[in-house]
């Protein structure tokens, strides 16, 4: 199965230009081999590819729904980690279902500097979540905000109805517990750098409603925080 976002939907033909042949990676394809395309609107489509004298094109035969996305919006920000494990991130938070993923820096987290370099570098970003949208038949892709600092992210977090905030020092909630009798619309999950969130950025979250919660006994890295997070909310909540 291969993949790319194109306009299927309106058209019966879809001419194999160089550059679709690109992104579906095709060069060596023969006529009659079936491509899976998604349109960009929510929809799968079966297509063959066919020769016309010599013109290649893609004939769309089959359309199919995905399943509808999570009735619960989960927002992750996730303290920028370096890169490989920032897009582990993306991939994950994309098959879970995530509706929006919020990098933001963090006084243990990147610099400013760093984060600007990695703003910078941030072009695979997006490809990421395509290619995680695609295997996991996501008809849709997370939205992805751009890196916010910290009082950013505190004044973003307001517009959900639940902000929980993953702190290994939280003493008194596990995340099962804040979850308990909860039907928000919006989830906020907060989510600290390698080093931790500061005694202070707590008090600052704790202040701004952000609930702190634990995970369990066990120290997490960051991507696991993330990852483990989002899936049990989406698990609890979602669908
Ligand atoms: N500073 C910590 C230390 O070294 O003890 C480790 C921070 S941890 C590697 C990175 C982030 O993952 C934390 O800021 C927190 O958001 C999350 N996390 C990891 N383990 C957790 C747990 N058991 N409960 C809640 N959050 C956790």
């Amino acid at each position: 199965l291969l993949r790319v976002a194109v306009r299927v939907a309106a058209e019966r033909e879809i001419p194999l230009t160089e550059g679709l042949t690109t992104a579906l990676d095709c060069w060596r394809a023969r006529p009659g081999e079936i491509f899976t395309l998604v349109d960009g609107a929510g929809d799968f489509h079966r297509a063959r590819l066919h020769d016309d004298e010599g013109r290649r094109v893609l004939i769309p035969f089959q359309k199919f729904s995905v399943p509808p996305e999570s009735p619960v919006e989960i927002v992750v920000y996730q303290a920028l980690p370096e890169k490989e494990r920032f897009e582990l991130v993306l991939q994950k938070l994309t098959e879970i279902g995530v509706r929006r993923i919020v990098p933001y820096v963090s006084r243990r987290s990147a610099t400013l500097d760093e984060r600007d370099a990695a703003q910078k570098k941030s072009h695979r970003w997006p490809e990421v979540l395509r290619r995680a949208a695609y295997q996991c038949r996501r008809g849709m892709l997370p939205e992805l905000a751009p890196v916010l600092d910290w009082s950013e992210v505190l004044a973003e977090c307001a517009e959900s109805e639940l902000r929980l905030m993953f702190y290994e020092g939280a003493a008194g909630w596990t995340l099962k517990e804040a979850l308990r009798g909860q039907r928000p619309e919006r989830i906020a999950l907060l989510v600290g750098p390698e080093g931790g969130f500061t005694p202070e950025e707590a008090a600052q979250a704790q202040g701004a409603g952000i609930l702190p919660v634990s995970l369990g006994g066990r120290i997490l890295r960051t991507e696991t925080a993330a990852i483990v997070g989002a899936a049990l909310v989406q698990y609890a909540l979602g669908d």
